[in-house]
């Protein structure tokens, strides 16, 4: 298998983001030699832009392999306040780059899309054939549709040009190098944050958001690399692939848990005036596994551990007394 990526040139858009962080160590791991791995800060290319992804691909020469992580994301809050935003941005980044991939006769392109594409109401656990029956979730509807159109487009494209672009589902990614920051952070990086500062500023009373009600499926982050280097190593196929866990968990048995991880005793209030988003969202992992030989291996009470480690040592490092 490592042969397969030692003589490749690899883009990795969004390589230094949260999922791009450990997905280029993983492939440095596999061989893949130090100049043939290309990312970038986001400042140095805005991806929304024809000249800016023109020049990219110029600079670079022949690419092998594209992973596109690259996006506008965050959790509902974000989502609700930034929908236009969330669509222009993602739809511009997702058309320009796929095309200019294939412009470039580049040979695969790895399209990493989200669980938000699916239908508000899709059954459990969420099949891959059933993505096109019915509308996203209207909280998340404008990054999950604008992620969706990747697939559609890796679709046109293999059809007309013969282009190689695959589409993975990815459910909720959590972990080490998420985004912490209360107004955008997805939830697992939100809680860990409100219960550590709360035993750290000795709070009463911590604030979460819905009625808890909603279900999730998570995915370590370091599984999801794992999972997209698979699918981009074995999978050719135009199909969609669920990346997950496969289980659920509801947000109030969710809270529960982080409330023991980082031993906070005091109150919890949920604020019912915050969107509780999807009713329910677990994936069926079994076209991966058949695929690709994918399967996660970190269990969620590992993962939390590590992100509630990776978020009390980053504190550590800031605060001049630990009490
Ligand atoms: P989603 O999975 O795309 O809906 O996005 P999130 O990860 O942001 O939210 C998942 C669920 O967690 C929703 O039902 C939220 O209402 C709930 N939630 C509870 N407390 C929080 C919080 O502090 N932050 C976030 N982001 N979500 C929270």
């Amino acid at each position: 298998m490592n042969d397969f990526w030692k003589k490749k040139k690899v883009l990795v858009t969004g390589g230094y983001g949260f999922i791009g962080q450990h997905l280029t160590k993983k492939l440095l791991n596999r061989g893949v030699n130090t100049s043939n791995l290309v990312f970038f800060h986001k400042n140095d290319y805005d991806l929304r832009k024809e000249s800016a992804v023109e020049d990219l691909f110029k600079k670079l020469g022949q690419i092998d392999l594209v992973i596109h992580l690259a996006g506008n994301v965050g959790g509902i809050g974000f989502n609700r306040v930034n929908p236009g935003k969330v669509f222009y941005d993602n739809i511009m980044m997702n058309t320009l780059v796929m095309e200019y991939a294939r412009r470039n006769y580049v040979e695969k392109f790895v399209g990493v899309g989200s669980v938000c594409s699916y239908p508000k109401f899709a059954p459990i656990p969420f099949q891959e054939k059933d993505l096109w029956d019915g509308y996203p979730e209207e909280t998340n509807a404008s990054y999950g549709l604008a992620k969706k159109m990747i697939l559609v487009q890796g679709q046109a494209y293999r059809e007309q040009y013969g282009f190689n672009a695959i589409h993975l589902l990815l459910v909720n990614v959590y972990g080490p190098g998420d985004n912490f920051d209360l107004d955008s952070s997805h939830v697992i990086a939100g809680l860990i944050r409100k219960f550590v500062d709360a035993v750290w500023d000795d709070k009463k009373e911590v604030v979460v958001w819905g009625t808890g009600t909603p279900s999730r499926e998570f995915i370590y982050v370091e599984d999801a690399a794992e999972g997209i280097l698979l699918a981009t190593g074995r999978y050719n196929k135009p199909e969609p692939v669920n990346l997950g866990a496969g289980f659920e968990i509801s947000i109030k048995d969710l809270v529960e848990l982080i409330v023991k991880l980082t031993g906070f005793k005091g109150r919890v209030t949920w604020d019912t005036s915050k969107p509780d988003g999807q009713p329910r969202r677990m994936l069926d992992t079994s076209r991966a596994e058949k695929e690709f030989g994918f399967k996660a291996t970190i269990s969620f009470e590992e993962g939390l551990k590590k992100t509630n480690e990776w978020y009390r040592d980053k504190k550590w490092n800031s605060r001049p007394i630990f009490p």
